[in-house]
């Protein structure tokens, strides 16, 4: 039974939508509209709507009903505007990972080449970072902007990294909040309209994806994530947008570091010393308590965020690519970037450059020697994330990546915060094994419209 008009959904019409998607069938366009029209007037309640959730978990959703779900939850509030004629607005946004620094260093370094980058982010979700708590470990940063301030903000310096407000598409942060609770997030079609909804209301008319994929992901295959891109990407060009989506590697962590402010510290050096190689960028902070022979791991994130920042560039016609985006880095211009947008919101350049990791941190040792196979990257977000949530600068430096070679005794990773004494058992997170093992790709796709 399709249901004629939004009005219409009733708890009986929500119940035949129910059987309907349990025996297989796909929703029409005009029932996706009235179930989150239903959903959020209240006159269908959280049960009926989990209950459909679970069903499009195990029988999937057509690519016509994740378009039709986003566009029903984008009319579920208001949208920002920007001014065209100042030039492109872009956005970007990744589907979750562990360790992702790549917004807190992406946007600064693209506004800092011209561009103007507009981005909601999100809190940290299950294993998964928030780019919001990473930044609100720095003392005295808002990430409550009004969207006139937001607007604002872009216009005036080039970028702004806000937190998704009550006013733009309520009807995700609703069913989102349900989802998380009733164990139904891994739908595609649910995932797609939830990530697409947010960038079709923010307006940007150029929009770049990171999609992970690994077991610390939702799309842990990687036919699922290009799957999942694809989907992104053709979503966004029926709602006139132009999109690009990465299909990118969380098997282990992106970067070094796992946590809220021991993330933002590592974004910080890296974008004040240019590169995280061996030499200052260590010293600043992150190399307090003995650094291991191999503390090199930089490069991977660093390479994710000359890409993901030449595409932002790319999508805003500006010219220069991987090599102006490094060029910002090197001569500084990206750091400076950061720290007008840190004052704008709040948040001086002391109150950064005053971010001290515990002097003393536990070292995670391996027990024998052979090489790493596989990181359990789900039991290091969630270690990150408990550390940091008495002690914001509390969480995890890790030394060791897949096909790293170590040695008995080598430290596989660094725990800090006061709660660090219960992070000891985190060797069994590391799989150790006699033969080398290939170190898995940092890019397996790149799909755009
Ligand atoms: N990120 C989102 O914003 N929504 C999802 O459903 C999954 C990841």
């Amino acid at each position: 039974m399709a249901v004629a008009n939004p009005g219409a959904m009733d708890e009986t019409a929500m119940r035949y939508c129910i059987e309907r998607k349990r025996d297989g069938h796909a929703l029409s366009a005009t029932d996706w509209d009235a179930i989150v029209d239903g959903f959020m007037e209240g006159r269908i309640d959280e049960a009926q709507t989990a209950a459909l959730f679970m069903a499009c978990v195990w029988r999937g959703m057509t690519f016509e009903e994740a378009h039709a779900l986003t566009d029903a939850v984008v009319r579920s509030g208001e949208s920002i505007s920007f001014d065209r004629s100042k030039g492109i607005v872009v956005d970007k946004h990744s589907s979750g990972g562990v360790g992702d620094i790549v917004s807190l260093a992406a946007v600064p370094l693209a506004a800092a080449c011209g561009a103007r980058v507009a981005k909601l982010s999100g809190r940290a979700l299950g294993h998964t970072g928030g780019t919001i708590d990473k930044l609100e470990a720095i003392p005295g940063f808002n990430a409550a902007l009004s969207l006139d301030a937001f607007v604002r903000q872009v216009e005036s310096i080039g970028c702004a990294i806000a937190a998704q407000t009550q006013a733009l598409v309520p009807a995700d942060k609703r069913i989102y909040n349900l989802r998380d609770r009733t164990g139904t997030v891994p739908a595609m079609g649910l995932i797609a309209a939830s990530i697409v909804s947010k960038k079709i209301a923010c307006v940007a008319p150029a929009i770049v994806f990171d999609v992970k994929t690994g077991p610390a992901s939702f799309t842990p295959q990687p036919d699922q994530a290009r799957e999942l891109a694809r989907w992104l990407v053709e979503i966004c060009k029926r709602f006139g947008r132009k999109a690009v989506a990465f299909v990118s590697d969380m098997h282990q962590p992106l970067g070094r570091t796992v946590g809220t402010g021991i993330e933002m510290v590592e974004a910080r050096d890296l974008l004040c010393h240019g590169e995280l190689v061996e030499g200052p960028a260590e010293v600043l902070s992150l190399s307090k308590g003995g650094r291991e022979a191999s503390e090199t791991r930089g490069e991977r994130a660093l390479d994710l965020i000359l890409k993901i920042v030449a595409a932002l560039l790319d999508a805003s016609e500006i010219t220069g690519g991987e090599e102006r985006a490094a060029q910002a880095l090197r001569d500084g211009t990206g750091y400076a970037k950061l720290v007008e947008m840190l004052e704008a919101q709040g948040a001086s350049r002391g109150a950064l450059e005053g971010m001290e990791l515990d002097a003393q941190p536990l070292t995670v040792k391996a027990s024998h020697a052979g090489f790493i196979h596989a990181i359990d990257v789900v039991n290091l977000g969630n270690a990150g994330r408990r550390l940091s949530q008495h002690d914001k600068l509390g969480g995890l430096f890790v030394n060791a990546q897949i096909g790293d070679r170590v040695e008995a005794g080598q430290g596989l990773a660094r725990v800090y915060g006061k709660e660090k004494e219960h992070a000891r058992n985190l060797e069994a997170s590391f799989k150790i094994d006699d033969k080398p093992a290939d170190r898995p790709p940092l890019i397996y796709d790149v799909v755009s419209s």
